[in-house]
């Protein structure tokens, strides 16, 4: 019997990397089992920061929802759907904006970080102040009772339970207050170390071919003061190691203590940790090229979606109009 509702989702950023499958998706893979569960491609999402240039997110879409496909998200046990095919997301977003003071969202920690942190693009927007409410719309509309997140998510989370309560208060008990399901993945750093990023060109990608595999691991940064076999590591210094941890968190412990005694030099580290990822990427090679041979497949999964996620968005918006007698 399923344990509740799980909603969660990702903006279309085109094809995903080792670091997406670590930190999310592979979770997610495991979560359909237990829980009845909702995956979102969050194309209106992408909006509040990329509003500017929208030429590529029906390929993105396109691409990260093969990615999903392959690395084992199942349409059959998951509903897989589009935001935008679900226009109550949009209608619940509006009718909690009325609720949610303003200060709220000024406060929330994330909103002045990408502030800082986009500086060089304009989004002082509405749409970009107001986007932890579009957040709370897609869970509320489903009324999850469970969100996977990371810590830094945290406060988007709590935000949604106040409007929740708030809404509640004002109305009618309508909504439950979705609890944080916390992500224990350590974070997957680029092969050169710095933070993982598409835009440092630094990602392992997962329809990346084994030969660019091999090239990608080749090229990461270990120990920098190992120069010999025999000298002593430092496994946390190592990007090979943050590897392991990510993936095969199973070996971690005799990889430490043959690095940390000199009995396994960094390019036999390597090529086990390649095997490795093979091992992981291999069939989800396997289901892409399956997939690529389906034409309108995709297509389908999302009508699909859209045809499960709908009624069950519509039945809570009922609910919602009534509530505020609307
Ligand atoms: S032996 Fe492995 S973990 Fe140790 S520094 Fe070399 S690559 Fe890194």
């Amino acid at each position: 019997m399923a344990k509740g509702r799980i909603l969660s989702g990702n903006r279309p950023t085109g094809k995903l990397h080792l670091g997406n499958f670590a930190g999310a998706l592979a979770n997610w893979v495991k979560l359909q089992e237990d829980y009845e569960c909702l995956f979102m491609v969050a194309d209106w999402h992408a909006l509040t920061t990329g509003y500017d240039d929208t030429s590529e997110l029906k390929e993105y879409t396109r691409e990260m929802l093969i990615d999903w496909i392959s690395a084992g998200l199942d349409p059959e046990k998951s509903v897989i759907f589009r935001q935008s095919d679900v226009k109550e997301h949009a209608e619940l977003h509006l009718l909690l904006s009325m609720i949610t003071p303003l200060g709220w969202l000024e406060r929330c920690p994330t909103y002045k970080e990408q502030l800082q942190q986009l500086s060089g693009k304009e989004i002082t927007n509405y749409g970009f102040l107001g986007y932890p409410v579009l957040m709370a719309s897609d869970i509320l509309v489903y009324k999850a009772d469970t969100v996977p997140v990371g810590e830094d998510q945290l406060p988007h989370l709590e935000l949604a339970r106040e409007i929740a309560r708030r809404f509640n208060y004002l109305y009618t008990p309508t909504f439950p207050e979705p609890q944080a399901k916390l992500s224990q993945v350590p974070l997957l750093p680029g092969v050169d170390g710095r933070k993982m990023s598409k835009s440092y060109g630094n990602t392992i990608a997962l329809s990346d071919p084994p030969e660019r595999v091999r090239e990608l691991v080749n090229a990461m940064v270990t120990d920098p003061e190992r120069i010999r076999k025999s000298d002593p590591g430092h496994p946390d210094v190592c990007t090979v190691y943050a590897y392991y941890k990510g993936l095969a968190p199973e070996v971690l412990e005799s990889r430490r203590e043959e690095c940390e005694g000199g009995q396994i030099g960094c390019v036999a580290c390597k090529r086990q940790l390649l095997k490795t990822l093979l091992d992981i990427l291999g069939p989800i090679h396997e289901r892409r090229h399956e997939l690529a041979v389906q034409p309108g497949l995709v297509e389908s999964i999302l009508e699909q979606g859209a045809a499960k996620a709908s009624p069950m968005a519509a039945r809570t918006m009922a609910e919602v109009r009534e509530a505020m007698r609307i």
